[in-house]
């Protein structure tokens, strides 16, 4: 499989642009420059001195000796929780606030789940003095206070969607709305690899920032760019498509993807769509998407809210159909268990999205010459209510 979509945005028989006639011009307008824009070396002067001094690129890639030795192997972590913000997702929304400027637009927009997104995207508006308007959930408002506090103080607008389930699914319909109401001076931030064509596309462009520095600090490190091993986790897919793009192309690099199992795979409380789901469209493409047998999407669970999603991007339902990654899925329990051991070998506290990827070292055998490469999307403070529930 290669690493970027056909022209039509296809991974295989997944992606392409599902859209209502209304979004044709914003969709293609994006569609023909955003190529042309991240090629332009005044916008990657930019990015690239924003990457550094602003969100605090490049990351480390931490030798985990404790953590090695209690698997018997070699691992480090791709340290994406001390960019700004917490999480990898500023990587993202950087790159998409300079295509936005480019593009002459004055305002943003975007939806949000547990808030991590609307905060990266509210960040950036801030940065660049742009009106920022984020969609959420009622549900999830009430569930997240305290990201919605941030947003509002970063200076966005945060609107509640109140239809349906109140979460992300309806805040995503919300911001479409939006985007078809606002064609001309609006570009709506998309927060994963997920969407119409080119967004998959753009933000693993985006996020690759990830790999091609794993590359090049395990080069320094081992005198070998290649690691036998890489592992994330997977909500929408943006992390695990940063973390993979430059090995994607490099067989000889097992590439791991875990999901959220909840609390079990068929215990109807679970958020493992390659498991569970079958191809369908959702949210402008077609990929592997958790539904009823009438097609209806179904509520997805999870501990952690980045991974509460019935969906997966379009170039990972291509990874997993021609067999290129290997999709684990890791239970509730399983992720806590693995945060709290990281938290005593390292000490380094993990979200709990990224404590999947961690819980998948488990359920994999290593070589003692390994070298397994585990990408920490984000930190454990936001989670630390869940884990207080877990310490007696
Ligand atoms: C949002 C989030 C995720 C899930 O999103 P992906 O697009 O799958 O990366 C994972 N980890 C953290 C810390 C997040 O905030």
């Amino acid at each position: 499989m290669k690493k970027n979509p056909d022209q039509q945005g296809y991974y295989g028989s997944f992606g392409g642009a599902y859209i209502p006639e209304m979004l044709h011009p914003n969709v293609l307008e994006l569609r023909e420059n955003y190529l042309l824009i991240m090629q332009d070396p005044a916008f990657r002067e930019e990015i690239a001195q924003l990457l550094s001094d602003y969100a605090g690129r490049a990351t480390p890639l931490y030798y985990a000796k404790r953590l090695s030795e209690s698997f018997g192997t070699t691992i480090y972590l791709k340290r994406e929780d001390l960019c700004h913000t917490g999480a990898h997702k500023i990587n993202n929304t950087i790159g998409q606030i300079l295509v936005a400027e480019k593009l002459g637009k004055k305002r943003i927009i975007a939806e949000t789940g547990a808030g991590q997104h609307g905060v990266a995207t509210a960040t950036v508006c801030a940065l660049k003095g742009l009106e920022c308007i984020v969609y959420m959930g009622s549900k999830d408002m009430e569930r997240q206070a305290p990201n919605v506090a941030r947003m509002k103080m970063l200076g966005a607008t945060v609107i509640p969607a109140t239809s349906g389930s109140k979460t992300l699914k309806d805040a995503t319909n919300e911001a479409i709305r939006d985007w078809i109401n606002h064609p001309s001076d609006t570009h709506y931030i998309i927060g994963s690899v997920v969407g119409p064509h080119p967004y998959p596309d753009m933000v693993a462009r985006f996020q690759s920032v990830i790999s091609a520095e794993i590359k090049d600090q395990l080069l320094v490190k081992t005198g070998n760019p290649l690691p036998t091993h890489v592992i994330a986790c997977v909500g929408g897919g943006s992390n695990a498509a940063g973390a993979f793009y430059h090995f994607i192309e490099e067989p000889g690099v097992e590439l791991v993807a875990v999901e959220a199992a909840g609390l079990g795979i068929s215990s109807g409380y679970s958020a493992a769509t390659t498991q569970l789901g079958k191809p369908g469209v959702l949210h402008g493409s077609k990929s592997i998407v958790m539904q009823t047998a009438d097609g209806q999407v179904t509520e997805p669970h999870s501990i952690s809210a980045g991974l509460d999603y019935p969906g997966i991007g379009p170039m990972h339902a291509g990874l997993f159909e021609t067999g290129r990654a290997k999709f684990l899925a890791a239970t509730d329990d399983e992720a806590v268990a693995a945060a709290f051991h990281l938290a005593a070998t390292e000490g380094i506290i993990p979200a709990l999205e990224s404590a999947h990827a961690l819980a998948a070292l488990k359920q994999l055998e290593f070589a003692p010459t390994d070298t397994v490469v585990v990408c920490l999307s984000g930190r454990g403070d936001k989670d630390m209510a869940t884990y207080m529930t877990y310490i007696k």
